[in-house]
């Protein structure tokens, strides 16, 4: 067995998908209605979140198997955890082997600040992960509201559509037409080889034609490196928040700092119940009730994960304690 492994023979590895994607561009919904139609349903699924807030755990509970990596990033200093969650992933594997089922599928969910390139590579060069996993595909999520502006500015953004396999436009009923044709454009010279689809929430929806249309111009992104890192911030909030002052909070928030507050995330307790808050960019989505029950002791209610650069931590906490009394520090 340990020959043939050697060998290079690839039948007996279990595939690893990759689920990358900027902030925000819908990776948990894409997820979850996969998982929901039955595809990935016997795969191991691992979430990772940049924040030390995962809180897609809870949506992601139509998985079977699932665990949640969080407070580091899998391709940089989370990158140790994943090594080791894989390897007891792969050993637990081979010691139900007897009993005849085998896993076959991981599907990792990558914080949406990884570059899927360092943790391909991880799984390469560790001398156990080799013989059990191979990477089958990169999946990116692409954003079709935000994505030619992430392209225009991020770096990381334009990693993580260059190493895809395949690539999906959410958000595709909300776009322009126009910016939509230039944005698939834009992809398809970053990356000829990538299967592209668009997406509504998950399901698959159709994509105009594109061919013809002049992609965005990028300009070399030299001067983003200098730019200050992007790095989750969390918040706490307690149950006695005025959550009509929060609300003005966020908004007043995003709208002086749309361009540094790339990704807002977590659950609040109020009285109507558990509320997932999300924002991407300047757009905050209408929040949605969670059940009740929690899924694991990695849940953490009242913790907000704010993500993105050029501010301090402490100041978001003092503005907010000002406009909500709430956000203990
Ligand atoms: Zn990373």
């Amino acid at each position: 067995m340990w020959r043939t492994e050697l060998t290079g023979n690839s039948s007996g590895r279990m595939r690893l998908t990759v689920l990358g994607g900027f902030l925000g561009s819908g990776k948990t919904t894409w997820l979850r209605h996969q998982l929901h139609h039955g595809l990935f349903e016997d795969a191991f699924v691992v979430v990772n979140e940049a924040a030390e807030t995962p809180v897609d755990d809870a949506l992601l509970a139509k998985s079977a198997q699932l665990a949640v990596l969080a407070g580091g990033c899998a391709c940089c200093d989370g990158k140790a955890d994943l090594v080791a969650l894989l390897r007891k992933i792969c050993d637990d594997r081979s010691r139900t082997d007897s009993r005849g089922s085998r896993l076959e599928r991981i599907v990792l969910e990558t914080s949406g600040l990884a570059d899927p390139g360092p943790i391909a590579e991880a799984i390469r060069d560790d001398p156990v992960l080799v013989h059990h996993i191979v990477v089958g595909e990169i999946v990116a999520t692409v954003d079709a509201l935000h994505a030619l502006s992430q392209l225009r500015g991020e770096p990381l953004g334009r990693r993580q559509i260059e190493t895809a396999d395949r690539l999906i436009v959410t958000k595709v009923d909300e776009a322009d037409e126009t910016e939509l044709t230039r944005l698939l454009a834009t992809l398809r010279r970053l990356n000829p080889g990538a299967a592209i689809s668009g997406a509504i929430r998950g399901s698959q929806a159709p994509l105009p034609p594109f061919e013809g249309v002049e992609p965005e111009s990028l300009s070399d992104l030299a001067n983003a490196a200098d730019r200050p890192p992007i790095f989750p911030a969390k918040l706490v909030i307690d149950e006695t928040i005025d959550w009509t002052a929060f609300s003005v909070w966020l908004s007043a928030l995003l709208h002086a700092r749309g361009d540094d507050v790339l990704r807002v995330k977590g659950v609040v307790r109020t009285s109507a119940g558990r509320l997932l808050v999300q924002s991407v960019r300047r757009i905050v989505q209408s929040p949605e009730i969670l059940p009740e029950q929690t899924s694991g002791p990695e849940r953490e209610d009242g913790v907000i994960a704010v993500i993105g650069r050029g501010y301090r931590e402490e100041d978001l906490r003092r503005s907010l304690r000002y406009f909500a009394g709430a956000g203990r520090t």
